[in-house]
This record gives C-alpha cells, structure tokens and sequence, in this order.
C-alpha cells in the first residue's frame, strides 16, 4: 500500500495533500475509490477549501476555541487537545476517482491536519479500483 511520508513544522497546521493523492491516482489510472487514513491518535484528515488560506486559518482557529489547550483533561501526555481535534477532523477521507482523477469539488483539497507537531508523519493511500 502507498505510503506518504510528512514532516510538520508546527504543532499546529494542515497540509494539503492533493497533488501527492493525485499523483498516485493518476498513476494507477482508471476508476475507483481512493481512502486515505491517517494511522496516528493526534493527526486527522479533511476535506475542505484550499482556495482561499483563510479558511484553514478559520477552521484552526474555530477548533482551538472548541477545544482549549488547557481544558480539564486527566490523559498524562498533556495532549489532550490534540488527541480530541484529531477526533474531531476524523482519521480517513474517501474519495471516488475516475480516469485516473481524483473527482474533488472545484475547491476542495485533501488536508493532513496536525495537532501535535512538529513531527514525523505517515499517510497511507489505498485504491480500491472499481473494475
Ligand atoms: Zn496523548
């Protein structure tokens, strides 16, 4: 199974894994769903809009008021908010392709999101054609 490796730079980002996704789409070619899971406890996926920056920013901003940094939390690591954001995004993403293209909206992206960072990172791409 394709797998993607990723380094963050922050404790907190999304990155747009899009054109890494439809690279491998594009090389497999034909129909099918692609899934892509995150095999981690303080990462996730989502789909959202990568026209505009702002509203990664929004979306980041938005969870980190749901879910304060010091909330009242007993896990010993002291990440809570980490492990419940990642809840939150989810940690799979499907979606169909055909022709060897990803069939996204206009203006969705395919996003990693960070929430315990920086750190190494694992995506794992599975195709499961539809032939
Ligand atoms: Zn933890």
């Amino acid at each position: 199974m394709p797998t993607l490796t990723l380094r963050t730079s922050r404790r907190e980002e999304f990155l747009d894994l899009t054109p890494r996704v439809a690279a491998l789409v594009a090389e497999a070619g034909g129909a099918g769903l692609c899934h892509v899971f995150v095999p981690h406890t303080t990462a996730g996926i989502t789909i959202n809009e990568n026209a505009d920056p702002s509203v990664v920013r929004d979306l980041l901003a938005a969870l980190r008021r749901l879910v304060p940094a010091d909330g009242d939390y007993t896990h010993a690591e002291g990440n809570s908010d980490a492990h419940l954001k990642a809840s939150l995004m989810g940690f799979s993403a499907s979606v169909p392709y055909q022709d060897g293209r990803l069939t996204l909206g206009t203006w969705q992206a395919i996003y990693f999101c960070e929430f315990d960072g920086p750190r190494s990172r694992e995506v794992r791409v599975q195709l499961i054609s539809a032939r």
